[in-house]
């Protein structure tokens, strides 16, 4: 257990009261929110039994919601099926899952990030420190379950389709061309950055390195472990985090359970803040997964799922085809023939050898489905200013100046709804 001189109970304590300030003016047990999120976190973690969670939070749920429509993990964190819907089959996994060593960047790390994040830069430490309180120190993480795309599956076992990416972070040059392609194709509203860059420093670096945030594709998906409605799903036919805009209640429970900080709650209408989105939303289930999402509903990085299902589109991802140093990779992770499988050959290859790859908070038992190549941020890393500002592309990086504006975003709201 943690314990409160070493650091762990004051971030503890930080991540609650963030997380309460998400939750405060939603509408919904602001309680409930805050410890269902730590508790499912607490499951990814391998600390707490699922059945016991899901008995822990049936009666509350149904109270606070009506409902409780929470997907299982046996299940693949996916809803029930209906007809017609998830029809991929597994394929032969013959040398599947991602072999190269992955580095885990651990929650004590994170801590001491915490202490070199630049005060008014909530992002960075927002990602690692939200992952530092995440959970209790989860011990050996080697103990975790492996998942699709992440593990190694023995010869001939098959394994479903996991769609996933890998980033090279050694190609980077932080030129924010996939956070600008992003907000065009899915209409994003201001200040909502699906990827998101980050420049940092390590301490005998001249020039800034940098790491590019998008949602994980959680095999393991706390987020999807709190929805009362299902709406945030994983879509069976490739594993992709997904959610259901008809059925989101905006409880924004997701919201404070996702240790990456990805989520952005739509406030308002969309147009009202430089957003709207007017492509083809549903995919071939018919469940509204993609662009800009309307007032009162979830959004997040959607690993573009339309396209994913499209045969000439798919293996592709707006942000993917903007980067112009080749760093983004999208595809099933679990099919060596893969465009994130075969980048990970051939720089193998070009290496001699191994590369260095880690994923984010893997120590949180979340089973991430991004790779990144390269070395992790150490604790020592600090944010810098990148060569190119989210102001030279027109982008707004803080969010709050669109949303509080000359009024603050509640009392417009409370006009609107007046
Ligand atoms: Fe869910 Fe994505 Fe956060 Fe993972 S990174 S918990 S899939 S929102």
């Amino acid at each position: 257990m943690a314990h409160a001189d070493d650091g762990t109970g004051a971030a503890r304590g930080a991540w609650e009261a963030r997380a309460r300030k998400v939750l405060e003016g939603g509408g919904h047990d602001v309680d409930l929110g805050v410890q269902v999120a730590r508790d499912a976190q607490r499951v990814t973690a391998g600390e707490l039994e699922e059945g016991a969670f899901r008995e822990r939070y049936q009666h509350t749920y149904m109270r606070e919601f009506g409902v409780d429509d929470r997907p299982r993990l046996a299940d693949g964190l996916a809803r029930p099926a209906r007809p017609g819907a998830d029809s991929a089959g597994p394929r032969e996994a013959e040398g599947a899952g991602t072999p190269e060593a992955t580095v885990v960047l651990s929650r004590r790390a994170a801590l001491g990030r915490l202490g070199a994040a630049a005060a008014g830069v909530l992002f960075f430490g927002e990602l690692f420190r939200r992952g530092a309180f995440g959970a209790e120190p989860a011990g050996d993480t080697s103990a975790a379950p492996a998942g699709p795309g992440g593990g190694v599956a023995a010869p001939g076992q098959a394994l479903p389709a996991q769609y996933g990416m890998v980033i090279d972070l050694e190609r980077c040059d932080g030129c924010l061309e996939c956070v600008m392609a992003c907000k065009e194709e899915n209409g994003l509203s201001d200040g909502v950055l699906w990827p998101y860059v980050f420049a940092y420093a390590e301490p005998e670096d001249v020039d800034p390195r940098f790491l590019v945030r998008v949602c994980q594709h959680c095999t393991r998906a706390p987020c999807v472990m709190v929805c009362p409605t299902a709406a945030r799903h994983r879509r069976l036919a490739d594993g992709l985090v997904l959610s259901d805009y008809d059925v989101c209640i905006g409880c924004r429970y997701c919201q404070v359970a996702c240790p990456y900080g990805v989520n952005y709650f739509q406030w308002g209408d969309p147009e009202t803040y430089g957003g709207g989105f007017d492509g083809p939303r549903r995919d071939t289930r018919g469940v509204a997964v993609t662009g800009d999402p309307p007032k009162g509903v979830m959004g997040k990085c959607t690993f573009c799922p339309l396209r994913q299902e499209d045969p000439q589109r798919q293996g592709t991802a707006a942000c993917v085809d903007a980067c112009s140093m080749d760093a983004l990779h999208i595809g099933d992770l679990n099919d060596p023939d893969s465009p994130p499988r075969r980048y990970l050959a051939k720089c193998k290859e070009e290496a001699g050898g191994n590369v260095p790859t880690f994923r984010l908070l893997e120590d949180m038992g979340t089973e991430p489905n991004v790779i990144y190549i390269g070395q992790p941020p150490s604790p020592r890393a600090e944010l810098v200013d990148g060569p190119w500002t989210y102001a030279d592309w027109g982008l707004i990086e803080d969010r709050r100046t669109v949303l509080e504006g000359p009024k603050p975003w509640f009392r417009r709201m409370l006009e609107q709804e007046a």
